[in-house]
């Protein structure tokens, strides 16, 4: 088979591969029987000079028959808190990486292309279902603009998979400059070796934070910008209603990208105490908690890290930065989704009191956003937006006085505002029954709902009246989907 990455750049994987066993592995993949594709990322592609219609020599390799001997890590992480030793990729391998078009280096990882040194008891399978997930989480996340692994291809099979039912296999191909997490940090000084701990931050640090190597301590100045970039996520993440719903330290990015699509979600109704993950039963990775679990992942980095920097005063300092870098970016966020250009004092208590409402009448956050973002300040009523029910109008009423004499404040222009708005508050997202609709088709061989998805969340501040009903109100049986950890 001739190699189909040939022509344009493309190297073996050079990350981590200098490590070697037993932290880095080569490991051959179990190929998926009888594979077919599900999908292909054209834009993804042509970003990487691949084929805009890949054909059979590509759907071999995306299926796991390959040429070389790919790569499979080691690492470690807290999961839901708690110490959970040696983790690592026990379902990915690691094909080499390939510069874009954009000059970058990005990683080419199968997921779900079977055991691996790291499965601990796992099969090394990812299932069509939570397959199609990442796909279109990791390409709605891209559309959104925020940062993000991608997915480039989406191969299915006949192959039965074991989980509460029995399903099929898929592999998921996942794009990243890279993939390596905190755990990975981990590993290494929970196993006391500093020397790979050192290796591991100098390696980042000069393929990622270049200007931190000037700093008298690299690792501290890595840590910062870490810090800042996670703290920028995470509220990216709230401002468009996203949980994760496994933020353990294993699945928290480096390069402060969303990463491990699970369990995710995007909130339909807004609950502050959201929680999208079932398995979740605590609560810890609920909404509302994302920013302190995030930054307490920044102090489970810090600890690792430990060894290279050795000055308390300045690490506390870093990590306090979070508090403040997340604010003041939420903040910012939020001013732009409710069209405000210039600021004022008690913006942070107008969205605090906005988002109250949203919360107590339970109300659709894409939609109210959205809907917001055609507000006329002609108009003297208090508009009833989103097709939600308002049981407490008069609060609403309120809130929209003080919020119109916001907008006159600042002279705001309705035409300007709604541009600002509209370019902001997305129309679509993927919600739970969008991919639960895209599944079920792709489970009875119709790929057509998950190529639609595929559009669409790749440009959602667009209108797309052709698929309207998407961006209406959820239909009833939304509300009883329930998503878990199993995958
Ligand atoms: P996750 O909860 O998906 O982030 O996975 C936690 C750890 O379990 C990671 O090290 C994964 O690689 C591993 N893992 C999850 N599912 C499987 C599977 N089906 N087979 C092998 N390893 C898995
Ligand atoms: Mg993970």
């Amino acid at each position: 088979m001739n190699d189909p990455f040939k022509g344009g750049p493309w190297h073996p994987f050079a990350g981590l591969s200098g490590f070697g066993p037993p932290h880095v592995e080569r490991v051959p993949t179990e190929p998926l029987q009888n594979p077919h594709w599900l999908a292909w990322n054209q834009s993804l592609a042509r970003l990487l000079d691949l084929p805009a219609e890949p054909g059979h020599e590509w759907l071999a390799r995306f299926s796991g028959q390959l040429e070389e001997l790919p790569w499979c890590t080691a690492y470690a992480g807290h999961q839901f808190g708690v110490w959970a030793g040696r983790l690592g990729d026990g379902r990915a391998h690691l094909l080499g990486q390939r510069q874009d078009r954009n000059g970058i280096w990005q990683e080419i990882q199968l997921k779900g292309a079977g055991h691996t040194p790291f499965s601990r008891m796992g099969d090394g399978r990812a299932v069509l279902r939570s397959s199609i997930r990442e796909y279109l989480g990791s390409e709605a996340m891209a559309g959104l603009g925020i940062p993000t692994t991608r997915a480039l291809a989406l191969v299915g099979s006949d192959q039965p998979v074991m989980r509460e039912t029995m399903e099929t296999a898929a592999i998921v191909t996942r794009v990243a400059p890279s993939f390596i997490r905190f755990g990975h940090f981990e590993y290494f000084a929970q196993k006391r070796d500093t020397a790979k701990l050192k290796q591991l931050t100098d390696m980042v640090v000069q393929r990622f934070y270049p200007e931190a190597a000037h700093h008298p301590l690299p690792a501290l100045a890595m840590l910062s910008r870490v810090v800042e970039r996670t703290a920028h996520l995470v509220a990216d993440w709230q401002a468009v209603g996203f949980c994760h719903g496994v933020m353990n330290t294993d699945n928290q990015s480096i390069l402060g990208l969303t990463l491990d699509y699970g369990p995710f979600g995007f909130m339909d109704r807004f609950d502050a105490h959201h929680i999208c993950n079932h398995s979740d039963s605590e609560g810890r990775y609920a909404y509302s908690q994302q920013p302190a679990v995030s930054e307490w992942n920044c102090v489970v980095l810090a600890n690792a890290l430990w060894p290279l920097i050795g000055d308390e005063q300045a690490t506390r300092d870093v990590l306090q930065a979070f508090r403040p870098a997340f604010e003041r970016r939420h903040t910012r966020l939020f001013r732009r989704k409710l069209g405000w250009v210039r600021e004022h004092d008690d913006d942070e208590d107008l969205i605090f009191r906005g988002l109250l409402l949203l919360h107590e009448q339970g109300m659709d956050f894409t939609r109210f956003f959205r809907a917001l973002s055609r507000f006329s300040l002609d108009d003297t009523s208090c508009p009833v937006w989103t097709g939600d029910p308002f049981p407490r109008e008069e609060a609403w009423s309120e809130w929209v006085r003080d919020y119109r004499a916001r907008l006159q404040w600042e002279q705001s222009g309705d035409a300007a505002r709604h541009l600002l708005m509209q370019q902001t508050n997305p129309a679509f997202v993927l919600r739970n029954y969008l991919a639960e609709e895209a599944i079920r088709a792709a489970t009875e061989g119709d790929t057509s709902v998950l190529r639609r998805l595929e559009t669409i969340l790749a440009s959602p501040f667009e209108d797309h009246p052709e698929e309207a009903s998407w961006a209406a109100m959820p239909p009833g049986w939304a509300a009883s989907l329930s998503v878990s950890c199993s995958s």
